[in-house]
C-alpha cells in the first residue's frame, strides 16, 4: 500500500478560475501562468486546465519545449527571458516568446543570427528592482531592441510589487503604474502588467495582456478569501490518522517537546511532514481538518508525520480522513497561521506525494 497521503488536482476548478480570470478582464488576453510545474500542478494539467487561454507562460525552457511536446500551439512566453545564447536558438525554433530585461540579453540578440523571427516582452523596473530596465534607459533599449530584423514585436511590460495591497505606503500600484506610464510614453505596441493581485484588487489596470498565476490555483495574494473572489481550490492534499496517543497534563509531544499538554488529551498522529512539502516551521495551531472537523496542528511536524489535537474530534480513529489544505480547508489558512504563502505550499509539493485527478 501507498501511503494514505495523496495530492488531488481538480482539473475543472482550474478551467473555472481561469473564466474568474475573464470575468475580471474581459477584454485582456491572458497569459496562464504555468512556472514551477504549474504552481505544484504539473505542466500537463496546467495544460489541459488552461486550454482556453490566450498563452503559457513560464521561466523553464525544458517546460515549455515539453509544452510544445505536448501538442501546446498557442504563444508561450518565457516570464524571465533566457538566460544563455543557447536557449535563444531554442526559443527562435520552438516559437517563445521572451521577456528581456538587461543589457546583457539585448547584446546577445543583437550578436546571435536566429533562424526566425521573434516577439520580445520588453520589461522595465518600475521600482520593484527584480528585473527590468530602469524607467530613463527603457526607451533606448527599446530602440536597440526595435532595430533587430529578427524582433517582430515588442509587448510593454512591468511588474509589481504589491497588488495585493489597495494601498502601500512604499510603493503602490498607481507608483509603478505612473513610472511605467512614464518610461514607456507614447512608445507603441501591447502592453502587460497585472499578475494575479493586480486582476482581483486594480482591474482596472487590465491591458492588453494579463498575467494570472495563483488565482487560476484557487489561492489569493490578497486581501480577501479565494472564495469571496469566486476562486475554487484546485488542489486538495489528505491523508489519514495513522496512530492515536492519549497523553496526560505535561506530557510533550514529538520533537523538541515543543507542544505540551495542559489537560488530558487525544493525539492524532497524521501521514504528511515537511518531506512531503508540508511547512516544518507550521506553529502549534495550524489549521487542520480530521473527519470534517477543523482542529489544531500540535507539535514540531516530523519528515514523514505530524501531530494534532483530537479534542473537537472524539470520534476519530486510526483511518480517519484528514485534510491538510484544500476543499474543506482553504490553503491560504493554513499559509497564514505557517507564516507563509499558498504559493509556496503548493510549489513545494513533494515528488513522492502521488497525485490524482479528481
Ligand atoms: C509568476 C509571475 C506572474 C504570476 O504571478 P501571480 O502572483 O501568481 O499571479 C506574473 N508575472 C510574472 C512576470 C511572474 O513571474
Amino acid at each position: 500500500m501507498p501511503r494514505p497521503l495523496l495530492a488531488t488536482i481538480d482539473i475543472e476548478a482550474m478551467r473555472c478560475n481561469l473564466a474568474v480570470v475573464r470575468a475580471y478582464t474581459p477584454h485582456a488576453k491572458i497569459w496562464a501562468v504555468v512556472k514551477a510545474n504549474a504552481y505544484g500542478h504539473g505542466l500537463m494539467r496546467g495544460l489541459r486546465g488552461f486550454e482556453v487561454a490566450d498563452g503559457l507562460g513560464l521561466v523553464e525552457f525544458d517546460g515549455a519545449v515539453r509544452l510544445r511536446e505536448m501538442g501546446w500551439t498557442k504563444p508561450i512566453l518565457m516570464l524571465e527571458g533566457f538566460y544563455d545564447p543557447s536557449d535563444l536558438v531554442t526559443a527562435a525554433q520552438y516559437q517563445f516568446d521572451i521577456s528581456v530585461h538587461c543589457a546583457e540579453q539585448v547584446e546577445m540578440l543583437e550578436k546571435i543570427p536566429l533562424s526566425s523571427s521573434m516577439n520580445i516582452h520588453l520589461q522595465m523596473n518600475s521600482g520593484m528592482n527584480r528585473l527590468g530596465f530602469s524607467v530613463d534607459s527603457y526607451r533606448l533599449m527599446h530602440q536597440r531592441v526595435r532595430a533587430i530584423p529578427t524582433v517582430r514585436t515588442i509587448t510593454l511590460m512591468t511588474h509589481f510589487s504589491n497588488a495585493d495591497r489597495m494601498k502601500h505606503s512604499r510603493l503602490s500600484v498607481a507608483e509603478q503604474t505612473l513610472c511605467f506610464q512614464r518610461g514607456a510614453d507614447s512608445l507603441g505596441g501591447e502592453v502587460s502588467l497585472s499578475n494575479s493581485g493586480a486582476i482581483l484588487l486594480h482591474p482596472e489596470l487590465a491591458t492588453d495582456w494579463v498575467r494570472p498565476g495563483i488565482m487560476l490555483y484557487g489561492a489569493t495574494p490578497g486581501t480577501k478569501t479565494a472564495q469571496e473572489f469566486g476562486l475554487q481550490p484546485t488542489m486538495t492534499l489528505t491523508s489519514r490518522v495513522m496512530a492515536i496517543q492519549e497523553i496526560a497534563v505535561g506530557d510533550s509531544v514529538g520533537y523538541g517537546s515543543r507542544f505540551v499538554a495542559d489537560k488530558r488529551m487525544r493525539i492524532g498522529v497524521v501521514a504528511c511532514g515537511y518531506a512531503d512539502g508540508y511547512p516544518r516551521h507550521a506553529p502549534d495551531g495550524t489549521p487542520v481538518v480530521v473527519d470534517g472537523i477543523r482542529t489544531r496542528l500540535v507539535g514540531t511536524v516530523s519528515m514523514d508525520m505530524m501531530a494534532v489535537d483530537l479534542t473537537a474530534v472524539p470520534a476519530a480513529h486510526v483511518g480517519s480522513g484528514v485534510t491538510l489544505w484544500g476543499i474543506g480547508l482553504p490553503i491560504d489558512d493554513v499559509a497564514n497561521a505557517a507564516g507563509t504563502i499558498g504559493y509556496e505550499l503548493m510549489c513545494a509539493l513533494a515528488a513522492r506525494v502521488s497525485v490524482v485527478e479528481r
